[in-house]
């Protein structure tokens, strides 16, 4: 995933401000403030002296946070009343420019802290974001429904520009319009309560969530409950153990999505059943870290938000700017999907079914046998078995012999390991990126391992956005949740996995061939649905023979995968699919209907209001469960993908067709690489992306490679 909550506050903050109605005369000068000797050694009042600007992690503390943000409101507040209340005739310059420019402290404090409450956070972190959520939500709506402000933007002349700063005015009119600039002024001071409320709510739903699933993992006292599990496993198990103060014992932790990987080797049912129940129910335990409320509370106030903003729903407000651009475009897209991915899981439940019967089981599946069961069922039909892989896919080796391997093929990208750039974490290492002609573009940090302190699952993120209008370059990170492996131990991961780094390595190639001069259309400022193509297709590569090859290297042995092997894991490639689609396409279906009540009173209790989504749209088959359940569903109630998971299908049809394009054009060549870059990744948000489309591919996007590519159609 793209970590869109940081970015949206932060590109929220790029043009924001201020309240004044009545124009300022030129005589009134608006001082802006600068830091005084208090403030001399917080790193945060410079730009960084590292290379790219790279954060100074080495000088950067808890309590630089609070003062930076204080002092960094003050100063974006001043410069914004500077430019609503210019007395000269607004121009592109002296409006649209100047709000770029503006809020430069601020927004290096925060795009920092809002990184380390995902990567790293502590408790004096978590109790400053459930602070300055709603403060930040507050200053956002000074500028948005600051009238003057507004009446300037729309009085700017777009004659003369060239076409991003054309596309960056359209831009900026849409999103004051979408935030409410409007309305009337009672409306106003309505949404500004609403938004800080919803502000305060989303982080005291992350900060929750973090807790439960840290809670939420199990202890066992012998090792031969955890039968199934590697040796490596088993003893990560009992230092994780350990660790959490319970020597002796073995602890499996949570991952954030319902089916938890070790579930597929669990061989005692019975932890595998407390295994997927303590998944299940880690946010609904009636304790300190029970979610239900607060996301009820999320809901009800979403709902009012989008009627004060005139729409009927949440998703009709929020899909405006997005490729969908109506929540009816995004259900058509998930019916078409959803029909035939249920018929497939039914199929792939009844082959479960009957493996448990043969060996006289006794017991129909259940979700938590069902990982367990596929696994053999995948080894009967396809003599494919995931622990024979494992051994190919040592993580280091996956990602600079194929993930980068397969970048230097496509882009002419090569990386150089540094060490010399402070970090945020000792399990944090650094890459430079240079381009096909050797020029430095990118620094690229990489944070593999999990731990408490760190959100779940993977994303990407910009410590610095590239911008000519700033001069600045891409500081870029992965964030995965990897088990850290016991020591001198490699750590071998599956092939979803290994898809899992080529996807996060796909979001930031997009940032770093960011080429705009406006940082508001830079990269992966792009809409949610759009988002994850370049992502999605970046894991293809994961597949191609070539790379491979390179990659896939026995880590005792060091040979490359045999192609037996290869050639097992492409016939599988379809297997399995009707399960992960509709695990998919549920939760993305859950996440429209919440975000699609029109009334109040259709918004019954968190376990009843999904009950009734996923039976409505058919989603009936117990056997599998939606990827994630209400309660931990932290993309919609914490992140930015509210009304907004389906973009992983809307993306992926643009992903599949735009990869038969390049298949069929040769591959793996330096050639298409540049064609890519070109129209797709290298254009951020600075043109009409469905014509961006078009370019690269010729037509328009078409739902059936995705449909062939899943296995459902032929
Ligand atoms: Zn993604």
């Amino acid at each position: 995933m793209k970590n869109i909550s940081s970015v949206l506050l932060i590109s929220a903050l790029a043009f924001n401000y201020s309240c004044t109605t009545t124009m300022k005369t030129n005589d009134i000068k608006q001082e802006i403030p600068v830091p005084d000797a208090s403030l001399s050694s917080n790193p945060f009042m410079k730009k960084s002296k590292l290379q790219y600007e790279a954060p100074e992690f080495d000088k950067i503390k808890n309590e630089h946070f609070k003062p930076a943000f204080e002092f960094g409101l003050k100063q974006h507040d001043a410069e914004i009343l500077k430019i609503a209340n210019n007395s000269e005739a607004a121009t592109f310059e002296n409006t649209i420019v100047a709000l770029e420019k503006s809020g430069e402290i601020l927004k290096r404090a925060l795009i920092t802290f809002s990184n380390l409450t995902s990567a790293n956070t502590n408790p004096t972190l978590q109790a400053l974001d459930e602070e300055y959520a709603p403060i930040f939500a507050a200053h956002s709506d000074k500028m948005y429904l600051n009238e003057n402000l507004y009446k300037r933007i729309k009085s700017i002349s777009e004659n003369g520009l060239d076409s991003e700063s054309k596309r960056l005015v359209q831009f900026y009119k849409q999103n004051f319009e979408i935030a409410g600039a409007n309305l009337s002024s009672a409306d106003k001071e309505k949404l500004k309560q609403v938004n800080q409320e919803l502000a305060s709510l989303s982080t005291q739903y992350s900060n929750k969530l973090l807790e439960a699933r840290k809670q939420g993992g199990i202890f066992f006292s012998d090792a031969k409950e955890l039968d199934g599990l590697s040796a490596d496993e088993i003893s990560a198990a009992a230092s994780d153990a350990k660790t959490a103060g319970q020597a002796g014992k073995y602890l499996l932790a949570l991952q954030n999505t319902t089916q938890q990987p070790l579930l597929q080797n669990l061989k005692n049912r019975a932890t595998r059943e407390k295994l997927f129940k303590a998944s299940w129910t880690r946010a609904e335990k009636s304790d300190a870290n029970d979610t239900r409320e607060t996301i009820e509370k999320l809901a009800k106030l979403r709902l009012k938000k989008a009627q004060i903003l005139g729409k009927k729903s949440f998703a009709e407000w929020k899909l405006q700017d997005q490729m969908a651009k109506n929540p009816e475009a995004a259900v058509k897209l998930m019916n078409q999907i959803a029909t035939p991915a249920v018929e497939t899981a039914k199929r792939e439940a009844k082959d479960i079914q009957d493996l448990i019967d043969q060996q006289k089981g006794g017991f129909k599946v259940e979700p938590w046998d069902w990982n367990f069961y596929a696994e053999q069922v995948r080894k009967a039909k396809f003599d494919l078995d995931e622990n024979q892989i494992k051994p190919y896919f040592e993580i280091t080796t996956v990602l600079e012999k194929g993930v980068f391997f397969a970048a230097e093929k496509f882009y002419g990208l090569t990386f150089k390991k540094r060490t010399d750039l402070p970090v945020y974490h000792p399990d944090v290492v650094t890459y430079e990126v240079f381009d096909h002609d050797g020029k430095s573009i990118a620094i690229y940090y990489l944070d593999f391992y999990t731990r408490d302190s760190k959100s779940g699952g993977a994303w990407m993120s910009n410590y610095v956005e590239q911008s000519y209008l700033l001069g600045t370059k891409p500081v870029i990170v992965n964030c995965y949740n990897y088990q850290k492996p016991a020591a001198g131990k490699p750590s071998l991961i599956s092939f979803d996995d290994v898809s899992t780094i080529f996807h996060e390595f796909g979001h930031s190639i997009h940032g770093m061939f960011a080429s705009q001069k406006y940082p508001s259309l830079s990269g992966t400022n792009v809409p949610r649905d759009f988002v994850e193509f370049p992502s999605q297709i970046n894991e293809h590569w994961a597949l191609d023979p070539v790379v491979l090859k390179n990659y896939a290297l026995h880590y005792e042995t060091k040979q490359p995968i045999p192609q037996a092997l290869v050639d097992k894991i492409k016939k599988a490639g379809t297997f399995n699919q009707g399960y992960m689609t509709t695990e998919l396409v549920s939760a993305a279906a859950l996440d429209m209907d919440w975000h699609s009540v029109t009334n109040e009173s259709q918004l019954l209790p968190v376990l009843d209001f999904e009950k009734q989504s996923l039976n409505s749209h058919g989603f009936t088959l117990a056997t599998v469960p939606p990827r994630y359940h209400t309660p931990y569903f932290a993309h919609i109630w914490g992140g930015g993908y509210s009304a907004g998971y389906y973009a992983y299908l809307w993306s992926e049809t643009l992903d599949n067709d735009a990869w038969e394009w390049i298949e069929k054009n040769g591959g793996l060549t330096r050639e298409n690489g540049d064609r890519f870059r070109k129209y797709i990744l290298s254009v951020g948000n600075s043109v009409d992306l469905n014509q961006a489309f078009r370019d690269f591919t010729g037509h328009d996007p078409d739902i059936k490679p995705l449909l062939r590519n899943r296995g459902f159609i032929k």
